[in-house]
């Protein structure tokens, strides 16, 4: 799991300018769920070594009336799900009423609440931040967003006790998978390393924005009889692991949809959470994006699916309610889905009917297939010798003069599977190139369903 971290502000204090210093590291990642989250934007952040997720919830304009009401519709489950919040305020405005209501309000909650001073660039930080003393939140910590000032000691005296903790948690539960990809990267050839793998129940994500048929498509998958429905304690932004058997194989079902129905769980808002999405892909396995046929892919599904791909994780694409419709329906939508699709063109794509059970059986092929492909062991001279094919069938290209050359190939890693390639200018080779080398790669070894990552080193 990944801390997560909440921007809370009046408007104009910065918080904008922090999110976008702190994702700036990865492709821009954010997703605006409107109607349900309002401006809310998410981002999976990797600064400075710290890996974490950062929720931007928007400006609280203080001077509305009922600011509780305010910040109880547009930001409450943004704090709710947060590990942190950084309540930031403007170093050079001074104190407002609005950010004393803010602070009314953060003291109330049960959350590790840092205050955050931001633009003390060409001021007396010191002296102009005093004031905030007064919001009762403990130390001030000064930072200048625009100028990267500041931020990383910020992270790491508020990161780093979430980070232990969270740690001392996992400890006792299990080796970590990352471990066990450590060990793999080793070039270990041993049995007790393959044998790791395919012991572990795989866990499946169940992910897509609400409505689409998780829950349907839950149930049918665990076959109604077998779904409790009691009450769970947690927060919303716990999913729900259910452990399954199919075929003599196991399964963790990561339950986004609240399958398994807590206490109040009212409406969309509060099943619904980008925060539990986001946790669940960076836990899962394998993801399985639920879309409806008749709603197409949206930005928010775009944005998950550029969360997915970040994190690595492999994937299958369930295209829900088939059912009932014409062909030339089913065409265009076809050829909409290959047109918004093109760059998960590693991921199979299912067509189903949750509420009626077609097509769902077959999903388990693609999930044990990008599972068994992410995780499949590949030698060095199966690397090196496909490398050799790619290139005698197409040669890199000059780059001043000089042909780019690669040399050598080995593995760098699985799940997904990594391959590191050294040779000469290898930094110069054109995107186009790298792409071939990929699907070179892709076909070659049979891999369907996970992203294959090549990493280029200069030299032998
Ligand atoms: P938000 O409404 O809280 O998201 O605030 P923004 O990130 O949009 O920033 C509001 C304004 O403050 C913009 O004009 C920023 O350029 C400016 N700003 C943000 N960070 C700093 C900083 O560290 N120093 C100074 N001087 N200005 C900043
Ligand atoms: P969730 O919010 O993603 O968990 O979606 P639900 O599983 O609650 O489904 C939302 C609505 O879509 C419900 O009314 C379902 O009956 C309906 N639905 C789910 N799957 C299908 C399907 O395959 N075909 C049709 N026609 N409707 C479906």
């Amino acid at each position: 799991m990944l801390p997560v971290i909440a921007l809370v502000g009046r408007p104009n204090v910065g918080k904008s300018t922090l999110f976008n210093r702190l994702t700036r590291t990865r492709d821009a990642l954010v997703a605006d769920f409107p109607g349900l989250t309002r401006d809310r934007k998410y981002g999976q952040a990797d600064y400075d070594g710290y890996e974490f997720i950062v929720v931007d919830t928007g400006g609280i304009d203080g001077s509305e009336q009922g600011i509780e009401t305010e910040m109880a519709e547009q930001s409450l489950l943004a704090i709710e799900e947060a590990d942190i919040v950084l309540f930031l305020v403007d170093a050079r405005a001074g104190m407002t009423a609005a950010d004393q209501a803010i602070a009314n309000h953060l003291r109330k909650q049960q959350k590790k609440c840092f205050v955050v001073a931001n633009k003390v660039d060409g001021i007396d930080a010191d002296s102009y931040c005093a004031e905030f003393f007064q919001l009762s939140l403990g130390d001030i910590h000064h930072i200048a967003a625009a100028h990267g000032r500041g931020i990383t000691q910020l992270l790491e005296t508020t990161l780093q006790p979430v980070i232990a903790e969270m740690a001392a948690q996992n400890d006792d539960v299990e080796e970590s998978d990352d471990e066990l990809i450590d060990l793999y990267s080793e070039d270990d050839d041993s049995e007790e390393n393959q044998q790791a793998f395919a012991d572990k129940p795989v866990k499946l994500a169940i992910i897509g924005r609400p409505n689409v048929g998780k829950s349907t498509l839950t149930n049918r998958i665990l076959g109604e009889e077998r779904v409790i429905v009691y009450d769970m304690p947690g927060t919303t932004r716990d999913s729900i692991y259910i452990p399954m058997t199919r075929n003599d194989k196991e399964y963790i079902l990561i339950d986004t949809a609240g399958v398994r129905k807590r206490k109040k769980v009212s409406d969309v808002v509060e099943k619904f959470s980008v925060i539990k999405t986001l946790q669940a892909i960076e836990d899962a396995n394998v993801v399985l994006l639920v879309v409806d046929a008749r709603e197409g892919i949206s930005d928010q599904d775009l944005s998950l699916l550029g969360f997915a791909l970040n994190a690595g994780r492999s994937l299958v694409v369930a295209v829900n309610k088939w059912d009932g419709l014409d062909d030339y329906v089913k065409e265009r939508i076809k050829s909409e889905l290959d047109r918004r699709l093109g760059f998960i063109d590693f991921a199979r794509l299912h067509f189903i009917s949750a509420l009626h059970g077609t097509g769902v059986g077959h999903l388990f092929e693609s999930v044990d297939e990008a599972y068994e492909s992410a995780t499949k062991r590949i030698s060095t001279a199966m690397l090196r010798r496909i490398m050799d094919m790619a290139q005698a069938d197409h040669q890199p290209p000059l780059v001043r003069g000089r042909r780019v050359k690669l040399k050598y190939a080995h593995a760098g890693g699985y799940n997904p599977p990594r391959i590191v390639i050294h040779g000469n200018q290898v930094h110069d080779l054109p995107d186009s190139y790298k792409r071939y080398l990929m699907n070179y790669y892709r076909k070659a070894l049979n891999i369907m369903g996970t992203p294959i990552k090549i990493e280029f080193r200069e030299g032998d």
